[in-house]
């Protein structure tokens, strides 16, 4: 039988206090206790139920950790303030100085960055990739890689990791495997794919209705628990703890996911054959001309789609600009960063991490100027939206 992650979500029942079918929100940043045993025992280890500073644990960011790791098949998880937080706290609790990281080149740009600029402040150096060829992915590793990091599905060409793959270099060198789902949460499960990190910016599908940055931890427990320890806990010390009250509405949203995820990759599939059709370049895991559609078939637990997320190529930035200057005038979505929300958000990927590539790489890997990234809404009308995009297009010599 295949994984089912949305109904994993719906068996996880928490009442409040007075049966409350959402949970009580907790709206106190430290605890009482009945006896100063008890207090002292809990600074050493986690007494189920028991809880002593916010920053630490909060019964609001258990239950959405929990719901969390049952979505992503994880022994455990931990909520965090952004998906940033996540992301530099996980690599600041498994890296020193002196360790090396092996990153795809196609990353988000605040990870790429935080890679890149800030942790060799710390001694911690990153050799990027092509995540998607092995030989070079093989060659930059050596026995002081600790990570190997990467993203499910990528930006901007919509590449899908091969998890399976990755996973088994990772474990002959000893190093952990760290991905980033935030662009196919349910439709990719990579722990159950040999990951031994998820990470998650909640900011985007999960939570949906762009209104909060938050972010989450997927893991064995043992390393939350290393995140969450009071005396060297990377999160613990540095402290990106998510408010109670968010961590109460994101759960709320979290059990509509499965319906929106489903609405985004129909919404999606659809305008990507249409653009296609049109003879415009597309790039969308749904389509059989995308390189990793057969990967992703493999990969993903069905019933999801192929996810909201469709680059549109129109070859240059001027024209690019100008489409999406009249695709806002025709209400087609927002242009807007971000992703996951119920209009389409659209911006040009641009060029913060790729320009790093040099220009014959580029071309080679199918980087343009001309893309536009789209995340496709839940449009109850998705031709109608189509009909729009195509005067867009019209408009600036495209259709
Ligand atoms: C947005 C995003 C992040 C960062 O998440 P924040 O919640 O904005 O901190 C990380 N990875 C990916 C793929 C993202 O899209």
């Amino acid at each position: 039988m295949s994984f089912n992650p949305a109904s994993d979500i719906q068996d996880y029942l928490v009442f409040g206090e007075y049966g409350e079918v959402n949970p009580s929100i907790n709206d106190s940043s430290t605890y009482t206790f009945m006896s100063p045993d008890t207090m002292a025992e809990l600074f050493e280890t986690e007494i189920e139920g028991c809880f002593l500073y916010s920053r630490h644990w909060n019964p609001s960011n258990k239950y959405l950790s929990n719901a969390l790791s049952r979505m992503e098949a994880s022994e455990s998880a931990q909520v965090m303030a952004s998906g940033m937080a996540a992301i530099s706290n996980s690599l600041l609790q498994l890296c020193q100085a002196g360790d090396e990281i092996v990153a795809s080149r196609t990353i988000y740009g605040g990870t790429y960055a935080f890679l890149k600029n800030f942790l060799p402040r710390l001694g911690i150096t990153t050799r990027f990739v092509n995540i998607h060829d092995q030989d070079e992915l093989k060659a930059a590793l050596n026995d002081k890689t600790r990570v190997i990091y990467g993203e499910s599905i990528s930006n901007p060409l919509l590449e899908v990791a091969n998890i399976p793959v990755l996973s088994q270099i990772a474990r002959d060198h000893g190093a952990k495997l760290m991905i980033d789902n935030t662009f196919s949460p349910l439709m990719i499960t990579p722990i159950r794919h040999g990951a031994d990190i998820t990470v998650h910016s909640l900011t985007k599908f999960i939570n949906g209705t762009s209104d909060c940055v938050a972010g989450a931890v997927c893991s064995a427990k043992a390393f939350t628990d290393a995140l969450s320890d009071v005396n060297s806990g990377a999160a613990m010390l540095m402290g990106p703890v998510l408010d109670s009250f968010r961590s109460a509405s994101i759960l709320k949203n979290l059990h509509s996911l499965h319906i929106r995820m489903r609405q985004h990759s129909h919404n999606a599939l659809y305008l990507a054959q249409g653009l296609e059709s049109m003879g415009l370049k597309v790039h969308y895991p749904g389509l059989p001309s995308h390189r990793d559609h057969e990967l992703l078939k493999q990969l993903r637990n069905p019933g999801y789609g192929y996810g909201g997320m469709l680059v549109l190529d129109v070859g240059e930035a001027s024209l690019a600009n100008r489409l999406m200057e009249r695709m806002q005038q025709e209400k087609v979505g927002y242009l807007a960063v971000s992703l996951g929300f119920y209009k389409t958000l659209f911006s040009a990927p641009g060029n913060s991490t790729s320009s790093e590539i040099p220009p014959a790489e580029r071309a080679k890997m199918g980087l343009s100027d001309g893309m536009i990234r789209m995340s496709v809404g839940l449009d109850h009308d998705i031709e109608r939206t189509l009909q729009r995009l195509s005067i867009g297009l019209n408009d600036v010599g495209l259709g």
